[in-house]
């Protein structure tokens, strides 16, 4: 018995914020702006596809389907990034669709990362791709995004796009180990939206030293303020090397439907389908068919004011930012993201609640997203988790609070904060 059972490759990967916090979340009563999932429908057109596809004289949909994405669905989204990306795009060979965008991500780094090759990361970065790398055999190699100095001063709120890379730094990170670069944009957590200068940094140095880009773009609708979201496989010399990730959980507001799919040059999305046929080879065919009419409908209202991709970034606009205010007003400061889900704010001074424990193995700002949920009744991510073992304390006086929430659920966060604002200073 002495042997052990799991593989080396699962060494130190084994924690998992969003399965800590989702447990936190359920055992105690809360108001949960942690988990980023919207509490409200997805669209009505949505659903009812779903129903005809369940329910319908078309019993096949309840069978499997084509390994790399059900006909009607590649078809589908091949003449709408195909629109996007101002190419024509084969369905069977450019596109394919996964379990969820995690499964696509999933797929890249098994596909393309060999033991020793290196991945950039720019932190901070959704979690999961640290420890997918380094399943694959890789090294991450990180480089960081800094808020620049000054962006707060005058008692403005910092926005997301203070938050740069520095260029010098992040041509440092490149090498002949490089392999690939993950790029997140619009980021989650911070909701930055990289502008057309920053990507053609990103881009020059993919195509100097010959790396590809995993592009994970699941917000690519969710930017606001009249923002621009720009593809990195648009840009000179980009089509070739990238693999763009979306996911219809995002698009549509369905997470748990778990449809995600890559689009890419068939030199790169033919390996995808290598890792895609020998694991999950397929994502539910349902799923897959209403997601086809879903796109369908907004191919038809492309740009028009009823299409689902306009109007849910207004809706979540307006949602933001009645949470930008109310953390404002009790002093948890926002940084205004120009999109995605999610907000980080500064809890500096709420820290005085939630002793510090030097020295411990465990960052505070972890401590004090755990205490809140117990204490306060009140979920959200500490932006720790979104940094290596070793950058976990860099920033650890920030959480993440996600505004993909009913009015009543924001109203409800925001009266828990209100509240303890008043016993604060009534102390
Ligand atoms: N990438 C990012 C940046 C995410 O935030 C998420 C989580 N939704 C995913 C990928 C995974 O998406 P999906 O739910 O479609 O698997
Ligand atoms: N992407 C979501 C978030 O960042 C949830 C991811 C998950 O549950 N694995 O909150």
């Amino acid at each position: 018995m002495s042997r052990p059972v799991q593989a080396r490759r699962l060494e130190g990967i084994d924690k998992n914020i969003w399965v800590e916090f989702v447990k936190l979340a359920a055992t105690y009563s809360t108001v949960n702006l942690g988990q980023g999932f919207p509490d409200f429908p997805p669209p009505d057109f949505l659903k009812k596809a779903f129903v005809r596809a369940l329910s319908g004289e078309n019993h096949m949909l309840h069978q499997y389907t084509r390994a790399f994405g059900h006909p009607p669905l590649v078809k589908i989204l091949a003449q709408f990034f195909g629109k996007l990306l101002g190419r024509d795009l084969d369905p069977m060979t450019n596109v394919m669709v996964t379990v969820g965008a995690y499964q696509a991500l999933f797929c890249c780094f098994q596909a393309f990362v060999d033991e020793g090759d290196e991945v950039i990361i720019i932190e901070p970065f959704f979690d999961c791709y640290e420890p997918m790398v380094k399943m694959a055999g890789g090294m991450p190699v990180f480089v960081p995004l800094r808020p620049v100095s000054g962006s707060e001063q005058n008692g403005k709120l910092m926005s997301s796009a203070d938050w740069q890379l520095d260029p010098a730094e992040l041509a440092s990170k490149f090498s002949e180990r490089t392999k690939a670069i993950v790029l997140n944009s619009p980021n989650n957590p911070l909701g930055k939206v990289f502008s057309r200068g920053e990507l053609e940094l990103i881009a020059d140095l993919c195509v100097k030293h010959d790396v590809l880009c995993i592009s994970d773009e699941v917000y690519e609708w969710l930017v606001y303020d009249g923002k621009e979201h720009i593809r990195i496989a648009s840009l000179q010399g980009m089509w070739d090397r990238t693999v763009t990730i979306g996911s219809a959980g995002k698009s549509f507001s369905a997470t748990g439907w778990k449809v995600g799919w890559t689009v890419g040059p068939n030199r790169l999305l033919q390996h995808l389908r290598t890792v895609h046929q020998n694991s999950a080879y397929h994502c539910a065919t349902v799923a897959q068919e209403a997601v086809a009419q879903g796109f369908q409908r907004e191919l038809e209202l492309y740009g028009k004011p009823e299409s689902y991709f306009i109007q849910l970034p207004k809706e979540l606009q307006q949602k933001r930012d009645w949470l930008v205010q109310s953390l404002d007003a009790v002093g948890m400061k926002p940084i205004i993201p120009e999109g995605t889900y999610f907000l980080v704010a500064d809890i500096s001074e709420f820290k005085s609640d939630v002793s510090d424990v030097p020295d411990s193995d465990e960052p505070y700002d972890s401590r004090f997203a755990k205490w809140m949920v117990k204490n306060k009744g009140l979920a959200a991510i500490p932006l720790s988790a979104f940094y290596c073992g070793a950058h976990k304390n860099n920033y650890n006086h920030f959480i993440r609070f996600c505004f993909a929430k009913e009015e009543a659920t924001l109203k409800a966060a925001s009266d828990i904060l209100q509240k303890w604002k008043r016993e604060k200073t009534s102390r």
